[in-house]
């Protein structure tokens, strides 16, 4: 007789210590590729306990603020080693906690590691001006300095790059950190947690805790210890945040996105098609940047959506685990039930459903939640399917007669995170990187994917105007300017 799995019971990471909730509940992680997997249990803090946690990264920060670059540093490699070293497992973990291939996986660590190296070497680059001074004898300069207590709230799709390029610049700069994985995929945040206590980060400096969005996320947000919150998740969720937040207190907010790509006439079709299949379907099409909108002009419409088709179809879809599978699941059923209540939208709304948009059943399909890729055309650009985010596998092609109503077409949404364009025609590139509405800007490249140090983030509903995340301008997130004037004659 098959003996059940013992599934383990995981602790909050609070103070350095590993500490269970007095609340005495826990939540399951479920495997969304099968549903009889338990990943583990996890606690459900109490709002002392995120009081406690805050308490504990408050007390600690100064003296991680005093270390040296290099101290700093060698934390943040030891980091980016252990993971490489652990690649393998976290990608498998990542797969069996999330859902994407482990291709996708796999990619998601590698980056995680390649992060914590960039920002190590950014611990040493923390820095000032210094200023021409109108008084004699005076030298005036310019300090960077971390900013505090650092609140980290994040979403289920890259539950360990998106913290990662959040948390390394943070603690690259002397921050200490209070984070809150998203509750569909706890394990892989505390898993980062457990890495860099190993990786020597010193107690307290971190703190991992997981439970109720509205308690532990909350207080996270409104408590007075909290100088900066940088959050990644739906539009909906970043603005009740910053609404909450105190007026003393700094936010990063990165949002959603409902992105486009643009298929000119002069196009390299097979290329437009890859980049599409890429964008849209790609991690089941749980991208902030993924492609939600083909719009494409009339000339090559046909064609493009004929080789679009026969690219789609031979997507194989399954558990992320098995080799050869190309799209895994998608995150729970309610993630489901939203893509599947979007694709009968889009028919009520008058669009063709050319293309999927099932949901798959029979044998190991029906221990998951996995969905069809759904290719729609006939959309007229003010149905719901080509404005609001679904945040799942479904295109909608839109047909524009020329570039000029393309562009209009593609800023007419409220959201301005990626868009791409697939032309050969330089000239129209470069006034697209102008005119589009979108903090990241693609050409002849799928919406999804940026160099890592490269700034990102969107503008619109997709980004607070405030800071960029990623890259070297990361830093000035999470570091706070104070200037300087000294007389050195007395
Ligand atoms: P979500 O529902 O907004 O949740 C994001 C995080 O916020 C989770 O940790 C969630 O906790 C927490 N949260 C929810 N309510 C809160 C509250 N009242 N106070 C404090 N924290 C709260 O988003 P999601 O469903 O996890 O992720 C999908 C969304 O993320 C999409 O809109 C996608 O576009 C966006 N996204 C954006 C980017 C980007 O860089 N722009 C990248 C990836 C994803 P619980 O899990 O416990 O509810």
């Amino acid at each position: 007789m098959v003996q059940p799995q013992k599934v383990k019971t995981y602790k909050n990471l609070i103070g350095g210590r590993w500490v269970e909730s007095s609340s005495g509940k826990t939540f399951a992680s479920v495997n969304p590729a099968d549903t009889s997997e338990v990943l583990g249990h996890f606690q459900q803090a109490t709002l002392e306990e995120t009081q406690q946690a805050i308490e504990t990264a408050r007390v600690s920060q100064p003296a991680w603020a005093e270390a040296t670059p290099a101290k700093r540093a060698e934390v943040l490699y030891r980091a980016a080693h252990l993971i490489e070293e652990k690649t393998s497992e976290l990608a498998e973990t990542l797969t069996r906690e999330e859902g994407k291939t482990l291709a996708e996986s796999t990619g998601e660590v590698k980056r995680a590691a390649a992060n914590f190296r960039f920002y190590a070497g950014q611990a040493y680059l923390v820095s000032g001006e210094t200023l021409p001074s109108d008084e004699l004898s005076t030298f005036v300069y310019t300090l960077r300095q971390p900013l505090g207590v650092v609140s980290v709230i994040t979403p289920w799709n890259f539950p360990l790059t998106i913290p990662v390029r959040k948390i390394a610049p943070a603690l690259a700069a002397g921050n200490s950190i209070v984070y809150k994985p998203a509750s569909l995929t706890p394990l892989m945040g505390l898993r980062l947690g457990e890495i860099l206590l190993e990786a020597g980060l010193p107690e307290g400096v971190i703190n991992v805790v997981t439970g109720p969005a509205s308690i532990v996320g909350d207080e996270m947000v409104t408590n007075p210890s909290i100088s900066a919150i940088t959050f990644t998740g739906s539009y909906q969720v970043g603005d009740l945040l910053q609404h909450k937040a105190l007026t003393t207190c700094r936010t990063q907010l990165e949002m959603g996105g409902k992105n486009p790509i643009i298929v000119l006439e002069d196009a390299n079709l097979d290329l437009a098609v890859s980049c599409t299949v890429q964008g849209a379907f790609g991690l089941s099409g749980q991208a902030c940047t993924g492609t939600s909108r083909a719009i494409v002009i009339k000339k090559v419409l046909d064609q493009f959506t004929d080789k679009l088709i026969e690219a789609t179809r031979q997507i194989s879809i399954g558990n992320g685990l098995t080799k050869g599978i190309k799209m895994g699941p998608v995150a729970d059923t309610q993630q489901e039930k939203t893509i599947l209540d979007y694709i009968e939208i889009g028919k009520e709304e008058g669009a063709e459903l050319l293309y999927g948009g099932r949901k798959l059943k029979g044998n190991s399909y029906d221990r998951g939640f996995f969905v069809e890729p759904a290719i729609f055309t006939h959309v007229r650009p003010n149905m719901r399917i080509a404005q609001e985010e679904i945040f799942g596998p479904v295109l909608a092609i839109i047909e524009a007669a020329d570039f000029d109503e393309a562009i209009t077409v593609a800023n007419d949404v409220e959201y301005g995170l990626s868009a791409s364009i697939c032309t050969r025609d330089l000239g129209r590139a470069e006034r697209f990187a102008r005119l589009i509405e979108a903090g990241m800007v693609k050409v002849n490249q799928p919406t999804t994917g940026v160099a890592l140090n490269a700034p990102f983030g969107g503008t619109k509903k997709s980004s607070t105007e405030t800071y960029r995340e990623q890259g070297r301008i990361a830093m000035e997130f999470f570091t706070r300017l104070k200037t300087v004037s000294l007389r050195y004659e007395s």
